[in-house]
C-alpha cells in the first residue's frame, strides 16, 4: 500500500463572515517532508489563514487537511488547538518568560523526568541556533531578533515534525535574519524537520525555500522551485513578488525596442546592460543608488523609467546619457 501523503490540503476553503473576498479558496497542496515550503503572496492574500488551517487553529468551511492520512482536528474538536506534531512561530509569539534566562526558557519545554536528557537537548538546540553565548541572559535584555531565536528554539526543542513560521523574522534586522535563515536550513538538513513558512520577503524565500507556493486572493496561482519561478514566472503577480522588476505596457515596450502582442512586458534589472555612454544616447541616468558591491541605476527616457543593476560600481555618474542592451524580457 502506498504511504499516506505527509501533510496535505484537499480543496480547502475558508471564508470569514461569509465575505467572498476573504480567507482562502479551494486550495489543494502537498507539503513534502524534510523540506522548506514557502508560501508567498501580497498582504491579505490568505497566507496566515492557510497556515492556521494546516496547523488546525481553524477549521475549513469545505475540504480537509490531512496529516499522515488523518484529518487534522479543528479548535472545536480539540482541547489544545494546533496539531501535536507541529509547532508554530509568528511575530506575535510572546509566550517567553521575560525574567527568566534564555536557557530556562528553552529547557522548560521538556519534562523534568530526565534531567540529563533535558540538559543535553537544551545545549544541543542552543548550539544549533548559535545561542550558547546568550544562555545565561535574561530574555528581557535581548534584542527583538534574539527573542525570535529563543521562540524558535522553544518550538524546535520538542522535536515537532512540522515547524510553521508566519513571517517570524519581520522585526529582525537584516544581518541577524540571514544567520537565522541559514541556521534553520541547517537544522532542516540535519534533522529532517519539515518547515512551512510564510513570507513576503523575496530574498528570504528565494534563499531558503525548496518549493514556493504563490497565493493570490486566496488561491494558489502557481508553485515550483524558487529558481524556475524566478526565471520563468507564469504570472506578472509572481514576477512582481519575487523581483524589483520593470513593468512596461505594450507601447512603452515598443518605444524601448521590444515588440509584444501582450499587455505587459517585464524586464528584470539584471537583464539590462549599458552598451555605451554617448552624448547622443537616449537614456539619462537619473539616480545612482549605492548598494555596496553593486549599484541600482535609475534611467529615464521621456516618461519611461527603468531600474537596472550595475555591478561595476562607480563607472557611471548621474546625468550620463547611455544606450541600453535588453537581453531578455517576459510577456504577460
Ligand atoms: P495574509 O496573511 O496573506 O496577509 P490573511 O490570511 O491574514 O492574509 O487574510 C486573508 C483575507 O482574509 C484578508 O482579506 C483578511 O482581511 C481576511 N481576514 C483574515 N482574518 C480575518 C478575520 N478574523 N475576520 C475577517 N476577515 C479576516
Ligand atoms: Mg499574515
Amino acid at each position: 500500500m502506498a504511504e499516506a501523503p505527509f501533510l496535505q490540503a484537499i480543496s480547502v476553503t475558508k471564508t470569514y463572515g461569509g465575505a467572498e473576498a476573504s480567507g482562502v479558496k479551494n486550495i489543494s497542496l502537498d507539503i513534502e517532508p524534510g523540506k522548506i515550503t514557502a508560501i508567498i503572496g501580497q498582504s491579505g492574500s490568505g497566507k496566515s489563514t492557510l497556515l492556521k488551517l494546516l496547523y488546525g487553529l481553524m477549521s475549513p468551511d469545505a475540504g480537509t487537511v490531512n496529516f499522515k492520512g488523518e484529518r487534522i482536528w479543528g479548535p472545536e474538536e480539540k482541547l489544545i488547538p494546533g496539531h501535536d506534531a507541529m509547532k508554530m512561530v509568528t511575530q506575535h509569539t510572546n509566550d517567553l518568560n521575560l525574567f527568566a534566562r534564555v536557557w530556562d526558557n528553552v529547557s522548560a519545554m521538556l519534562p523534568s523526568t530526565n534531567v540529563r536528557f533535558k540538559e543535553e537537548k537544551t545545549e544541543e538546540i542552543l548550539t544549533q541556533l548559535n545561542m550558547m553565548q546568550l544562555a545565561k541572559q535574561r530574555v528581557a535584555d535581548l534584542s527583538g531578533g534574539e527573542k525570535q531565536r529563543v521562540a524558535i528554539a522553544r518550538a524546535i526543542i520538542t522535536r515537532p515534525e512540522v515547524l510553521l513560521l508566519d513571517e517570524p523574522f519581520n522585526q529582525v534586522d537584516t544581518s541577524f535574519r540571514e544567520g537565522l535563515q541559514h541556521d534553520i536550513r541547517q537544522i532542516v538538513k540535519e534533522t529532517g524537520l519539515t518547515v512551512v513558512m510564510v513570507s513576503h520577503d523575496p530574498a528570504e524565500v528565494l534563499s531558503m525555500a525548496d518549493k514556493l507556493l504563490v497565493l493570490k486572493d486566496g488561491e494558489i496561482i502557481e508553485s515550483g522551485h524558487p529558481k524556475s519561478l524566478y526565471q520563468n514566472p507564469l504570472n506578472l503577480y509572481t514576477a512582481e513578488l519575487l523581483t524589483n522588476c520593470n513593468v512596461l505596457n505594450a507601447d512603452e515596450a515598443k518605444f524601448c525596442g521590444m515588440q509584444t502582442h501582450n499587455d505587459h512586458i517585464v524586464v528584470y534589472p539584471e537583464w539590462i546592460r549599458i552598451n555605451k555612454v554617448l552624448k547622443t544616447s537616449r537614456w539619462k541616468i537619473k539616480q545612482v543608488l549605492f548598494k555596496g558591491f553593486y549599484e541600482d541605476l535609475i534611467l529615464e527616457n521621456g516618461d519611461i523609467v527603468l531600474r537596472i543593476v550595475n555591478d561595476d560600481s562607480g563607472k557611471y555618474n548621474e546625468g550620463d546619457m547611455v544606450s541600453l542592451n535588453i537581453k531578455k524580457w517576459l510577456e504577460y
